[in-house]
């Protein structure tokens, strides 16, 4: 029970990822306010789910890419509780392409969901974190946006992104105790990666030393962490959580 009494912000929790993120937050004995973008249905199961195991989870309808949304649930929930301690940005989305063949929509929208709303929320949970002189802020990057990757150059700059914004954050909150750090996932199993050919999957597993996709659960475990007062001496920090694929130096 790490995170007694922690209120956490989650977006994209009621599936893959970010359910494990939710899932593991209460656990640890936050209480968790979650978005889920189109699946109420799972949304509701989740947080009946928890309750039934005597946690707390809040699930709002929200699209990452209205700024104007995102700004309101974040004061919604700072005026209904007073405080905030932690925000999970993991919301996601790929549109892959090879370079040739992808348009602008293509690219726009994976930077809009993956990296501008980063900065949107972020923004957003900076007054009351400030005030309160701590925060803690865990971004879900990705390997792709440390080595790059063929038919996801939208995806892997969004990413990448996400990893610079993360440094820099972390540089102009530190002084306030606002501690703001990365997690990397590489290949887990969800529904980004379902789309993926037998033969697809095959070479990524080639590729991980550990011999094994991932599951949501091995991310959550580090978000947890990174949100726990164990990591109270870590900020500005990418964590890759990829059974060893890329190997940071
Ligand atoms: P997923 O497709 O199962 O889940 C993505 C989540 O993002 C969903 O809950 C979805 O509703 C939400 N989302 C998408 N667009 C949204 C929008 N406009 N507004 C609000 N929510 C939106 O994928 P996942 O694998 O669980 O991915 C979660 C995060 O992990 C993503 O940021 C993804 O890029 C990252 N990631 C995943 C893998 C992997 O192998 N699965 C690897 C590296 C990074």
């Amino acid at each position: 029970m790490r995170l007694n009494g922690k209120i956490a912000i989650v977006t994209g929790g009621s599936r893959g990822i970010g359910e494990a993120i939710v899932r593991r937050l209460v656990r640890e004995g936050a209480t968790v306010y979650a978005t889920y973008n189109s699946s109420s249905a799972a949304a509701e199961a989740i947080a009946t789910d928890l309750a039934a195991q005597g946690g707390t989870v809040h699930f709002r309808k929200l699209d990452v890419r209205d700024s104007l949304a995102c700004q309101r649930f974040i004061e919604e929930i700072v005026s209904e509780v007073g405080h905030l301690d932690a925000l999970v940005n993991n919301a996601g989305i790929t549109r892959d392409a090879l370079l040739l063949r992808m348009n602008e929509q293509d690219w726009d929208e994976v930077i809009a969901t993956n990296l501008r709303s980063v900065f949107v929320m972020t923004k957003a949970v900076l007054r009351p974190m400030l005030s309160q002189r701590s925060g803690r802020i865990v971004n879900i990057s990705s390997v792709v946006g440390i080595s790059g990757n063929a038919g996801q150059a939208n995806y892997a700059a969004s990413k990448a992104g996400v990893i610079a914004f993360t440094k820099s954050i972390a540089r102009e909150l530190s002084s306030r105790n606002v501690l703001v750090n990365c997690v990397a996932p590489g290949y887990i199993e969800t529904d980004m990666t379902g789309k993926l050919t037998e033969e697809q999957r095959q070479a990524l597993l080639r590729s991980v030393p550990l011999n094994r996709a991932g599951t949501g659960d091995d991310v959550a475990g580090v978000v947890a962490f990174l949100l726990s007062d164990d990591a109270s001496y870590i900020t500005g920090q990418t964590i890759a959580v990829d059974g060893g694929m890329v190997m940071l130096p």
